[in-house]
């Protein structure tokens, strides 16, 4: 001890700092984060808990990690004495590509509030090399390139453990590597990332996400969900998802009877949280491994029931994985026997078809296994909860209704504030102190200042701030050219129809349509959309086709342009996240209500001050309720009613563009010659043809409530004074949303760690 900072990274430099290249500089501080990581002490203790998820959108690490250790500044300082910027450090590093949105963002913000907490648990997903996909734009269309963020040095350190996972006719040798996750000022924890020792990267040529899906051996960790729009692609992430809870189950028993667990008494060792239906397997396969040591099956469905615990995190039905049983005895057969006889039990306890675990078409439904074999289900917002007990889970509540909790989702301040709006965090402290960042509630302290000018005028001098910074961003590394001083409307979140993307786009063409007529709108605005479309998802392309020609059309049209822009920033990821949410001023939630079961992009907006234009779906019912009427705008139908339309399949979408000139006119402008002349045909008609035929997710019903509600929010955003109030109830009325507090529930009602 006793060395300073700048003795310790100059030693890994080697040279003098100021003499350091940017990407010199990142390796000496990755250096140091891991030793420092290293020295910090794991929470032990008797218990532990497993979170094993498919994804973990982790973002980069190096600022996160030295906000934890306690030691941005003091390297932000020395780095600038050395005329360097760690901004510029931070772009070296190349974003993780463990994850696709909402799910895997949740994943990695709760393992940071684990070690927060000092709770002893780790993560255990699986290593790959290429990602999801890297988004390019190209003629106005997605096109889909692999992601190849693995770049040396990277944060992985190599471990010792590795096991023989068996498949069908063939064995795997896996190899496990960690990412260590710092807490804030507090512990260490573990991201455990399995691997195959003998994958294969040249399999995946350059710009092309296409490989050879039969080679599993070579393959099996290339990509995060690989195309599944063929029967090999099918087998794949069963493949995928077997060798990532084999492995999650070894280790876990390894770590258990290493601290002297009997497996008799494995729930009082190991706690297992299911995020989502991807690692479901892992309760047959841990059921096999204990009868495999000698252990009776009745004991190891016991055992097993009492260890594990699932979190549901969608009601759409194709989201719920269901294999077909002949695929899992093509790709591992080991497990079928045992899933066989699981589902006998049921049957023979429950008279009722729908609660099945093998289907009358021989498809294994996997949330079935766990609601059945696991000790807890959870949603993750308050309506959602409601909709599983009272609709989509109804027959399985009725069962096992004390199984059932909610527990609303979280973000991590540390990132989604100290980090990402290093500018709003010092205004917080210099108003209420630092005790926020610990205790986030405390940031209701603000609400004092509701009536104080400066305080106001401060917190719209550091939105105009973020916006000119997101600007300077966009400018530099996608060639956009924004107008900072135009409202900043943001929609940024996975491509899927549910979350009506189209809605907005909607708007949109209805806007431009008012300006060409010479009804000018209030103030300039810029819609800002981010999102990337699974790539076998036609429509969701299609939109994406949709938006891009918007973004053309409003750039190059002189009536227009001056009013109205629309961008798409390409590969929307964790990195562009963290600059467009402090810059947003506008927040657009506008799913279809009771089809987004929580959200977390919400919250973050919310937390960086920006107002939410939304339905009354997912978390966004607490943000109303938190906030009040004043500081949300609100539009569309409940939840209750849409459910209510579904039940009857009653929607007709043409009943409602044959009734409403402005919707006929805005959906008919599709395929219009003007956007004929910049698009694609084929793309826009079959976008047109969805919206008249078909409107799954009901667009029509909402679109005249969703434009006068919008109106209403870009008239009141000229009333500065208002406007700032909103924000500031906005941003003291988010502690309730810090993962922290999502974290202490699941502990105190499910893990039960302390
Ligand atoms: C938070 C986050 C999401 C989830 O956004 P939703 O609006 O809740 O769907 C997706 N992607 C990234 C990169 C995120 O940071």
């Amino acid at each position: 001890m006793g060395q300073t900072l700048e003795t310790r990274l100059q030693e890994r430099c080697k040279k003098d700092l100021s003499l350091c290249s940017n990407e010199e500089l990142y390796t000496g501080l990755l250096s140091l984060v891991q030793s420092m990581a290293q020295e910090k002490v794991s929470a032990e203790g008797k218990k532990k808990l497993y979170y094993i998820s498919a994804e973990f959108l982790i973002g980069k690490l190096l600022s996160n990690n030295l906000i934890n250790l306690g030691i941005y500044d003091e390297v932000k300082e020395l780095l600038a004495a050395h005329g360097k910027e760690l901004s510029q450090v931070e772009e070296v590093e190349p974003e993780p590509s463990l994850g696709n949105g909402g799910l895997g963002r949740l994943a990695a913000c709760f393992l940071d509030s684990i070690a927060t907490l000092g709770l002893n648990g780790d993560g255990i997903g699986l290593n790959y090399h290429f990602g999801l996909f890297k988004q390019v734009f190209k003629d106005h269309l997605q096109q889909e390139t692999p992601d190849p963020w693995l770049a040396d040095p990277s944060w992985l350190t190599k471990t010792d453990v590795s096991y023989q996972i068996p498949f069908k006719g063939f064995t795997l040798t896996s190899r496990l590597y960690d990412i260590a996750v710092t807490g804030y000022e507090n512990r260490t924890n573990k991201l455990h990332l399995f691997d195959v020792e003998s994958i294969d990267e040249s399999l995946v040529e350059a710009d092309h996400i296409t490989f050879d899906k039969e080679a599993i051996e070579k393959n099996l960790t290339l990509f995060l969900y690989p195309d599944d729009s063929d029967e090999a692609g099918h087998q794949l992430r069963i493949y995928q998802q077997y060798f990532m809870v084999s492995n999650a189950a070894r280790l876990i028993l390894d770590e258990c009877v290493a601290k002297g667990c009997t497996l008799y008494d494995l729930p009082d060792y190991a706690v297992i949280q299911i995020n989502d239906t991807h690692p479901t397997m892992v309760i047959p396969e841990l059921i096999r491994l204990l009868m495999e040591r000698g252990m009776a099956m009745d004991d190891a469905v016991d055992v097993v029931s009492k260890t594990c615990a699932y979190t549901n995190h969608t009601i759409l039905s194709e989201a719920l994985e269901k294999w077909p049983i002949a695929y899992l005895k093509k790709c591992v057969p080991q497990l079928v026997p045992i899933i066989e006889i699981l589902d006998d039990r049921i049957r023979r306890r429950y008279d009722d078809e729908s609660v099945a675990i093998i289907d009358r078409t021989d498809r294994v439904h996997m949330a079935h296994i766990d609601i059945h074999y696991g000790f807890a289900v959870n949603g993750v917002a308050a309506l959602h909860t409601e909709i599983l007990k009272n609709t989509e889970l109804n027959n399985f509540y009725k069962l096992y209704p004390e199984k059932f909790s909610n527990k609303t989702n979280g973000i991590t301040f540390r990132r989604w504030l100290l980090h990402c709006n290093p500018k709003l965090a010092s205004l917080i402290t210099s108003l209420i102190g630092d005790g926020y960042k610990k205790d986030a509630r405390e940031l209701e302290k603000l609400w004092q200042y509701k009536d104080d000018p400066k305080v106001l005028e401060a917190l719209l001098q550091i939105k105009e701030e973020n916006k000119a910074a997101l600007v300077e961003y966009l400018g530099k590394t996608q060639g956009l050219h924004l107008d900072s001083s135009s409202i900043f409307d943001i929609q940024v979140k996975r491509l899927h129809e549910y979350k009506r993307q189209q809605l907005n786009a909607l708007y949109l063409i209805h806007q431009v349509l008012k300006i060409k007529k010479g009804e000018l709108p209030s103030a300039p605005v810029t819609a800002i959309f981010g999102a990337k479309a699974a790539p076998a998802y036609t429509i969701a392309k299609d939109i994406i086709h949709l938006l891009l020609c918007l973004q053309e059309l409003t750039a190059e049209d002189p009536q227009v342009s001056p009013w109205l822009r629309v961008v798409m920033v390409e590969n929307y990821n964790v990195t562009l996240a963290e600059k467009l949410i402090p810059a947003c001023d506008i927040s657009e939630q506008i799913s279809l209500a009771s089809k987004e079961a929580s959200g977390t992009g919400n919250m973050k907006f919310m937390l960086n001050g920006a107002i939410t234009l939304g339905t009354d779906d997912g978390a966004n019912v607490e943000i109303h309720d938190l906030v009040g009427d004043e500081n949300i705008y609100i539009f569309g139908e409940s939840s209750d009613t849409v459910i209510g339309r579904y039940a009857e399949g009653s929607y007709k979408s043409i009943e409602y563009y044959e009734k409403d000139p402005e919707l006929k006119e805005a959906v008919d402008f599709i395929v219009s010659e003007k956007m004929l002349s910049i698009g694609s045909k084929e793309h826009l008609e079959r976008l047109y043809k969805e919206f008249l035929n078909k409107d799954w997710f009901m667009t029509f019903p909402d679109f005249q409530d969703y434009v006068k509600t919008k109106h209403l929010a870009i008239k009141d955003h000229a009333d500065r004074t208002a406007w700032a109030q909103k924000m500031l109830r906005n941003i003291s009325q988010a502690g309730f949303f810090s993962s922290d507090r999502t974290i202490e529930e699941y502990d105190r009602d499910i893990w039960k760690l302390r």
